[in-house]
């Protein structure tokens, strides 16, 4: 089978005479062109206030660096083809070309946005964009920054509520991330699992007995599980806390991005989740993720801008032109690059936080998602784990025994990954267990008490397009035995 032609790929077309900037290598000679325009613009700024003679001890040889950069991109090889449709594995996606455009501008000063003092335009741009997704979740007035990732976003968010509702216990799903039971014991706050439904969401039941029972402070709800991508019933559970005065807080790290199409559409996602958020405590987004930017951006943001209490600190060096709030008053970390809030900045500038803006580049792989659970639910040899909520798919090989199908998604993972690269697959394997199948309804085995199934996460537009040969080649390398 034939791999699709990814020119026929449609996109927005852009007022027409100044050309595209793509992605990956089709982009590469026009990302060139704007890094080197970039670079040039920086230094013309820099030369403003007079030219100055770098110090020799920093000088290295163009021939030296030379090499050293071959041996840099020889050792880069070893890498995963995150960038192609033909990797549908873990969370992994090159950023937006416009991202790296404003990062490495934006790199050439180095702001830290520790202090207004240490980059009065990268902070600006970061309440900026942090204004914009907080538009995005209905959060009216807001406190909010940026994180260098959905650890760090979902540890500020706990820590608040540790201040808020001292000795009380954080309550999470059994599927929600681990980062929330290790950041309640860094913390010293009890956490508590709450148990899962038949399709990995928070037990409702389960969550009110807990209520009930009292001492929960905060429950964290998953707007997008990390393994599957299922949502929890946010709206259900805010209806719940309100009950039984306990806080809410949302970690959409990953799913976050959806509330952009969270329309109740054919290609969209569930809407009442995603616009019950508006009315919870406090909300983790990872723009690292379905944001298109490079590693190194969370946020956090809280519905009630007095929460900035619990960060107040004294510094003796820190804060000297402004009597604003600056955002290391309201964050745990001190130094953040603020080349992360530029990219984001500039991302957001060409791709806006709309259904037409950023949401047009999501549908697509929720499409995907749909289109190759139809096939697998199709046919004999692969069977569905769940039906996808947003765009992971978890599916495995139709075999009796659990001990077989992890056999045989073990192949398919390390055989499709040693073919030739340009007929390689890359996928993941997600561990399942007795239970977890039973819930669901597979008739398995359980000769093994845990085993591994098959899971793609088609976070790359791209992807919709190679669904029919993904398909086919999970079949082939499934059909080639070992
Ligand atoms: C990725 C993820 C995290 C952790 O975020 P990092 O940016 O990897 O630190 C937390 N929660 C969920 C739901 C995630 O998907």
């Amino acid at each position: 089978m034939t791999t699709p032609d990814p020119s026929r790929a449609t996109r927005n077309a852009g007022p027409a005479g100044e050309g595209l900037l793509r992605g990956g290598p089709a982009g590469a000679a026009e990302l060139g062109e704007q890094v080197r325009a970039a670079v040039a613009e920086m230094a013309r700024w820099m030369s403003e206030y007079g030219e100055y003679t770098p110090h020799p001890s920093l000088d290295v040889e163009v021939g030296a660096l030379r090499r050293a950069t071959e041996d840099l991109r020889a050792r880069l090889r070893e890498n995963y083809p995150f960038f192609h449709p033909r990797y549908v594995g873990q969370m992994l996606k090159p950023p937006h070309p416009a991202a790296v455009v404003g990062y490495v501008t934006t790199m050439l000063i180095n702001p830290n946005n520790h202090a207004l003092d240490g980059g009065p335009a990268t902070a600006r741009m970061e309440k900026e964009v942090v204004a914009q997704l907080a538009t995005m979740f209905g959060f009216g007035p807001h406190l909010g920054h940026l994180t260098s990732s959905g650890t760090i976003a979902n540890l500020e968010a706990l820590f608040v509520a540790r201040e808020t509702h001292p000795g009380r216990a954080v309550a999470y799903s059994a599927d929600a991330h681990y980062t929330h039971s290790r950041m309640c014991h860094l913390l010293g706050v009890r956490g508590m699992a709450v148990p899962v439904t038949a399709e990995g969401t928070m037990d409702l039941h389960a969550l009110e007995e807990l209520l009930r029972a009292g001492g929960i402070g905060t429950v964290v709800a998953t707007a997008g599980t990390t393994g599957l991508g299922t949502i929890d019933p946010v709206h259900e559970i805010v209806a719940l806390c309100r009950r039984y005065e306990a806080r809410v807080h949302v970690d959409a790290a990953y799913g976050g991005f959806f509330r952009l199409i969270a329309d109740d559409s054919p290609d969209g996602v569930a809407a009442a989740p995603f616009a019950a958020i508006a009315e919870c405590d406090s909300v983790v987004i990872d723009p690292h993720k379905h944001g298109l930017q490079p590693y190194g951006c969370g946020a956090v943001l809280f519905n009630d801008p007095g929460v900035a209490r619990h960060f107040l600190h004294d510094s003796p060096y820190t804060y000297f032109t402004s009597d604003e709030l600056h955002l290391g008053e309201i964050s745990l970390e001190c130094s953040r690059a603020g080349a992360a809030a530029a990219a984001l900045w500039l991302t957001l500038r060409l791709l806006p936080l709309t259904p037409g803006g950023l949401g047009a580049a999501l549908r697509p792989g929720r499409r995907a998602a749909l289109a190759w659970a139809d096939r697998i639910e199709a046919s004999e040899r692969l069977t569905l784990y769940q039906r996808p909520q947003l765009d992971i798919l978890g599916y495995y090989p139709t075999r009796d025994r659990l001990s077989e199908i992890d056999e045989a998604s073990a192949h398919v993972l390390t055989r499709g990954m040693r073919l030739p690269p340009a007929r390689s697959l890359f996928v993941a394997t997600y561990t399942v267990d007795a239970a977890g199948l039973a819930a669901r309804g597979h008739r398995v085995r359980a000769d093994v008490p845990r085993g591994r199934i098959l899971r793609s996460v088609l976070m790359k537009p791209e992807t919709e397009q190679y669904v029919p040969w993904l398909h086919q080649q999970v079949l082939d390398l499934l059909a080639d035995g070992d």
